[in-house]
């Protein structure tokens, strides 16, 4: 699942972003109004973690702007301002919750658990392949019924994978995806991530799971 965070303020972005991604959620930052925008018109997010003093504006407008377009997907408020009439009004325009600066990591984590949970219910939020089994809330992969350890990258690897079975993903696919980022490919970190997870996901009888399609990239079979 893909959270994007609008922060400016640096410190709190990287604090927030560390503990999204220890979450192995894949996380998107950005700092200001206009990139927030623009991030959003790129790609879909699962929800968005979202500051209200941004440099080019203020977060409300955003927001109001996004829900008027019909954006759907859950948003946690971050704010200093904690006046009451501040909430409401952020609640009013579509937030789905508010979390008052400064605060927990834990409780942070916790609002966003629980609200993408809450918006879980017309998504599917367990991803199966064959033994292969993803838990997007939980954030836990099992293959052949074992617990199988992955950092944040490779799960949202197999996650891409297993949202898009038997299509062939291109590595520049991949690498927007996964890396957020036209990412350099001449460094094969791609082949290195799709080489570990057969390694964790493929079972003892060695039934291909990931195949290479030559000149065109990677599919899930
Ligand atoms: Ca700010």
């Amino acid at each position: 699942m893909k959270i994007l965070i609008v922060e400016d303020e640096r410190r709190m972005a990287a604090f927030v972003e560390k503990a999204l991604a220890e979450q192995s959620y894949t996380t998107r930052l950005v700092g200001s109004c206009a990139a927030a925008r623009d991030a959003l018109a790129e790609a879909p997010v699962d929800a968005v973690v979202l500051d209200l003093g941004l440099p080019d504006g203020d977060g409300l407008d955003l927001l109001r702007e996004w829900r008027t377009s019909g954006f759907n997907e859950p948003v946690l408020i971050l704010s200093a301002r904690d006046a009451v009439e501040d909430r409401i009004r952020g609640l009013n325009l579509g937030a789905d919750d508010y979390l008052p600066k400064p605060f927990s990591i834990d409780e942070l984590l916790a609002r966003v658990r629980s609200l993408l949970r809450r918006h879980a219910g017309v998504k599917a939020t367990v991803l199966t392949h064959g033994t292969v089994r993803l838990d997007l809330l939980a954030r836990t992969a099992t293959s052949h019924g074992k617990l199988v350890d992955l950092t944040s990258r490779e799960f949202a690897l197999v996650e891409l994978f297993l949202q898009n079975p038997g299509r062939v993903l291109t590595r520049t696919f991949i690498a927007e995806r996964v890396w957020q980022a036209s990412y350099d490919l001449e460094t094969n970190l791609i082949d290195v991530y799709v080489r570990r997870l057969r390694q964790k996901l493929e079972g003892p009888d060695q039934k291909p799971l990931i195949k290479t399609v030559r000149g065109s990239g990677y599919q899930l079979i």
